[in-house]
């Protein structure tokens, strides 16, 4: 609001005018308006690359071999644990975990927060026991814990439902009551079996299911799982990625988790859909492949796609060109102005 934005909360963007390989205008739909936006340029971050689609992009879905996508999830957390009984006996039964970690927070803070804190995944055994038994709804084979701030918090990153066509609407509602179900027998399971969580309780759950991966627009460059791995450079680079490949599969409980030992460039032109000349993209539609997405997908990744895109569009939209005649090097400069990190800076 500081820089003079007017905010479209609770807007969806429907139809979309386009002409010649140009997006004219989106159709913004609230509860009580229908309004035509007209623009220079647009960015699409809708995660589904919904105006791209709408504007005639190609796109991929889902690995090559059947088109199933990662599972969507459901957070949550949960408070009131004895956080103490439940450390201990993370430290003693070590065996039990895929990885574990204990954060330190800084001195000083104000009393309700943490004095000690825990990240993990595992309790496979456990977790294994309770499905086998029927006591546990649950679609994967462990679940990844972290301490939140607030002392005796901790929030789950555990439920999961495979074969969900995430720009399906059935599919979401499916999804939304399945996951909740998964909620619910997970907080009565841990309650009972996980050390210190006799007290504890359900404080929050989210409020929509948690998408990981839907469309991805073909764009000008196809960001691939060697270059990723590679870690490897391009001269247009707007951003970095540095996450491992992490697909939580498509078809079963399982994950795949492959550490990078490198920083990779995400190019310019991952966010150009092929064929538009205004429009960018910013976030999980980008032009990626399953497995190269299984890392460019988290927040740190699409944030930095996000400031490219909007520099970018502004650069475009100043100088009355196409996104693909701007200067790449003025675009990297001026991110650089901004202390974002790109090609060549590492
Ligand atoms: C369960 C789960 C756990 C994860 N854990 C981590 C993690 O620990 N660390 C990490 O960095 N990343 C994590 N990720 C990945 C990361 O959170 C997402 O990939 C990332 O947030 C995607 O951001 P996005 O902005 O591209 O898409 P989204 O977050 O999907 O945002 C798209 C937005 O566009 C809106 N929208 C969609 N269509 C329209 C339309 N037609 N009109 C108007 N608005 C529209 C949506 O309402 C939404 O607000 C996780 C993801 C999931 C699902």
């Amino acid at each position: 609001m500081q820089a003079g934005c007017t905010l479209k909360l609770n807007t969806f963007v429907d139809e979309v005018e386009h002409v010649n390989g140009k997006v004219v205008s989106v159709g913004l739909k609230t509860k009580s308006t229908r309004t035509k936006l007209i623009a220079n340029m647009f960015i699409d971050a809708t995660g589904d690359g919904d105006i791209a689609v709408a504007a005639g992009a190609k796109y991929e879905m889902g690995r090559k071999s059947d088109g199933l996508t990662q599972p969507v999830s459901a957070l949550f957390k949960m408070s009131y644990i004895d956080m103490d009984a439940f450390i201990d006996y993370t430290q003693k039964n070590r065996n039990e975990f895929i990885w574990v970690s204990y954060p330190i927070l800084p001195p000083n803070l104000p009393a309700f927060f943490a004095d000690r804190m825990v990240c993990l995944s595992g309790f496979n055994n456990l977790i294994a026991q309770g499905q086998q038994s029927g006591e546990l709804y649950l679609g994967r084979e462990r679940i990844t814990l972290f301490s939140d701030y607030r002392k005796g918090d901790m929030l789950f990153n555990a439920t999961r439902l495979n074969r969900i066509d995430a720009t399906s609407n059935e599919d979401l509602i499916r999804a939304e009551i399945d996951l909740r179900e998964q909620v619910i027998s997970l907080v009565a399971f841990a309650r009972k079996y996980l050390p210190g969580f006799s007290q504890a309780s359900l404080s929050s759950a989210a409020s929509r299911v948690g998408v990981r991966e839907t469309r991805r627009i073909m764009g000008d460059y196809v960001l691939n799982q060697e270059d990723v791995l590679r870690g490897r450079k391009f001269d247009d680079g707007i951003a970095k990625g540095c996450f491992p490949v992490d697909i939580h599969s498509p078809h079963d409980k399982t994950n795949v988790w492959v550490e990078l030992n490198d920083a990779y460039d995400i190019p310019y032109r991952c966010l150009l859909p092929i064929g538009l000349d205004n429009v960018l993209l910013a976030g999980r539609n980008m032009s990626a492949t399953h497995e190269a997405l299984a890392s460019s997908r988290v927040q740190s990744h699409c944030m930095a796609m996000g400031q490219a895109a909007g520099l970018a569009a502004a650069m475009a939209s100043q100088e009355k060109v196409g996104t693909r005649e701007i200067s790449v090097a003025s675009l990297q400069n001026n991110l650089r102005a901004q202390r974002a990190i790109v090609a060549g800076d590492l």
